[in-house]
């Protein structure tokens, strides 16, 4: 078990695992492991729990027991699932665990946009007084790209004060549950125009990859605010910098990067219009105790206990 959330919030299921015959290897470091240490832990193990640790194929070649895989969180992306599949390793991810937490975080983002905190922060802080005159999030549009589990949750937020939801997702949605949740279908390009905040939920695919580029800038309204808690490689973070150098889109508030953390070197970190956090979405304890949970039953379940 490699997440440094598990040693702190999942006892309860280490003790059922090890009641159970497991013997459990779980990180205490407080640390993310090493790819080394990863490697030393998995290559004897019947079933691994992992974060972002990198499972490819060279990895899982050399992890001849491994039977289960669960991620702890939703985004497999670090993991080669056709190899996987291949072995017949099953591989599950923690679903609807953390969507409420990654959900509330993009919240905190736009209320943080919309009332200017960080540079009011820093200001104060620093001695200043600063006055910037913000705006109200009610009345606003919200677009939600990829309406599953973060997205549906971001949806009850937004409309719970006042925002107009607009969803787009790459399958069919289902006109009913739009109205459910008092959300409007439109095409990516409708929503993108439409909205003034935009907001990314889609795993990151060869579909996905770099989905958000200048094309995409131009269509959103140059006031428009882009929100990004999925992953860094679904948004072209050099067109997101021109982006917002050139005044193409307002703002952008981002929890993840295409290379993490960001490269110090990255022309974003100067930008005040580019405000952002350091992959925590999901970081709450109520999440990381469901996230256990779930982890678990999956592992149990699949190793047949
Ligand atoms: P989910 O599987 O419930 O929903 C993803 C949605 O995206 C699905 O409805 C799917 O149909 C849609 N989709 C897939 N490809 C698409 C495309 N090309 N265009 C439009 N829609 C597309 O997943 P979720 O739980 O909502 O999580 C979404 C992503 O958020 C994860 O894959 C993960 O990468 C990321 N995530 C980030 C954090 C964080 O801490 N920042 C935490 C959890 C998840």
């Amino acid at each position: 078990i490699t997440p440094r959330g598990f040693a702190r919030y999942g006892t309860d299921e280490i003790a059922r695992m090890e009641s159970l015959g497991l013997s459990v290897q779980c990180n205490t470091t407080g640390n993310p492991y090493s790819a080394d240490n990863f490697l030393e832990m998995a290559k004897d193990s019947d079933a691994i729990i992992i974060g972002v640790d990198i499972c490819d194929r060279a990895v899982m070649k050399q992890c001849q027991k491994l039977k289960v895989i669960c991620k702890f969180g939703v985004g497999t992306d670090n993991i080669d699932l056709a190899y996987a599949k291949q072995r017949g390793i099953y591989v599950g991810r923690t679903v609807g665990s953390n969507s409420l937490s990654v959900a509330e975080h993009v919240a905190a983002l736009m209320f943080a946009d919309a009332k200017n905190l960080y540079p009011t922060i820093r200001d104060v802080k620093a001695g200043g007084w600063c006055k910037p005159t913000g705006a109200e999030l009610h009345g606003k549009s919200l677009g939600i790209i990829g309406f599953g589990a973060i997205g549906k949750s971001l949806a009850k937020i937004a409309t719970g004060i006042g925002m107009h939801v607009i969803i787009y997702d790459a399958f069919t949605i289902d006109p009913k549950t739009a109205q459910e949740n008092e959300c409007t279908i439109a095409s990516l390009d409708e929503l993108l125009e439409m909205s003034d905040y935009v907001s990314l939920h889609v795993p990151l695919l060869d579909s996905t990859r770099d989905m958000i580029s200048t094309q995409q800038f131009d269509h959103m309204k140059r006031d428009a605010c882009l929100l990004n808690a999925s992953r860094g490689g679904i948004v072209d973070e050099t067109a997101l910098y021109e982006a917002l150098k050139r005044g193409a889109i307002r703002s952008a508030c981002f929890d993840v990067y295409s290379s993490e953390p960001p490269r110090p070197e990255s022309p974003l970190l100067a930008l005040d219009n580019f405000l952002l956090t350091s992959h925590i979405a999901s970081r709450t304890r109520e999440a990381e105790r469901r996230t256990c949970l779930i982890s678990t039953n999956y592992i149990l379940e699949h190793l047949g206990l």
